[in-house]
């Protein structure tokens, strides 16, 4: 099996996806392309949330022309997302985007795929294959009379070949369905095959709660297989929240830099005080934090202090109040009410 770090290097616009670079977190705009001014504002909160490659929808020449003046005013990579038209990309290329997603199988023959190959491969602009399970050849689909995980897979390496054929290698793959199971075995069956760098993802995971768990469980149980080079969290509603829950799936699996985790008991019987207030509250105060800390906040003296003694600094709550400590060592007592400035005046100094 292809494991992250064997897949082959990918250049989009500076940064390398593949290979043994970072897992890069993807996110894509929910505002109208044509209207480049809403769609920039949109990027720069994506940006500021940490995304690391963003995708447009083009839809028609206007949102392809719009990738233009997108492109000039924002600071992450800009893909082009294209269906059926390949003039689109043709248009995208021209106007500098830096990675086009497109199934070159959907673009109406050959002599269409070789224009968009040498022309991308001109401009050093890679191509993602998206294959989607909802989405797949009429063929391919009688063939497996579902649209399965090993149908999924023979999809994208029709398109692959595709591209290779008119010898463009600069390629990623996705093989998303909205069923997590076969989301995983498709990735699974396709890094058997191929050293092409993965984008991972669980299409249609639905918004809020239960898309948050779907996309943790399904890119969560690829990335432990050491699977995907790049991921996106496909929600409903604000993209912004896409990209905070990727960059927490990566964090959980050490695959970037922690920052600021506060971690907190579940609270029981024990517990004398408002807990989830203050874990609200602390968060707010380390919101800005830029050092890598752990900070615990526990409901009870009796086990906090033992239960959390991996964090940095800590409190562990009594009745009305906390126990502030430090690498497992008391320090102080403080009311309920300025636990969370006093942690942060702690971290302050040992940062
Ligand atoms: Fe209960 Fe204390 Fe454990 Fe929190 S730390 S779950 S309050 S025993």
């Amino acid at each position: 099996m292809f494991l992250r770090e064997d897949t082959r290097k990918v250049n989009i616009a500076g940064l390398t996806v593949g290979g043994n670079s970072n897992v890069y977190v993807q996110s894509m705009t929910n505002t109208k392309t044509q209207d480049a001014k809403t769609t920039v504002n949109q990027i720069r909160a994506l940006e500021d949330a940490g995304c690391e490659i963003v995708r447009v929808a083009v839809p028609d020449m206007e949102a392809a022309t719009a990738v233009h003046e997108i492109k000039q005013q924002i600071k992450i990579p800009l893909v082009a997302d294209i269906h059926f038209d390949y003039r689109l990309a043709v248009e995208c290329i021209k106007n500098g985007v830096d990675k086009i997603r497109l199934n070159p199988g959907n673009i109406g023959g050959e002599e269409r795929v070789k224009i968009v190959a040498d022309l991308a491969k001109e401009r050093g602009v890679p191509i993602r294959i998206g294959v989607n399970g909802g989405s797949l050849e009429k063929d391919i689909l009688a063939k497996y009379g579902a649209p399965t995980a090993e149908a999924i897979v023979e999809s994208a390496l029709r398109h692959v070949s595709l591209l290779e054929k008119f010898d463009f290698y600069d390629i990623i793959v996705s093989l998303k369905s909205s069923n997590v199971l076969r989301t995983i075995e498709a990735y699974k069956l396709f890094a058997e095959k191929s050293d092409i760098p993965l984008h991972l993802g669980v299409t249609e995971a639905g918004g809020g709660f239960e898309g948050i768990v779907k996309s943790s469980a399904g890119i969560g149980s690829m990335l432990s297989l050491g699977l995907g080079n790049t991921l996106r969290v496909s929600l409903t509603g604000n993209p912004v929240k896409e990209v905070e829950t990727g960059k927490e799936i990566l964090k959980a699996f050490d695959l970037i830099e922690k920052g600021v985790e506060i971690i907190s008991c579940p609270t029981c019987g024990r517990t004398n005080v408002d807990l989830e207030k203050t874990v609200q509250a602390v968060k707010l105060k380390f919101k800005d934090y830029k050092d890598n800390i752990t900070v615990a906040v526990m409901g009870c003296a009796v086990n906090g202090p033992g239960e959390a003694k991996e964090a940095d600094i800590g409190v562990a709550c009594g009745t009305g109040e906390g126990l502030i400590f430090k690498k497992g060592e008391i320090l102080c007592k403080v009311k309920e009410e300025k636990i969370a400035e006093s942690l942060y005046k702690i971290a302050k100094e040992m940062g």
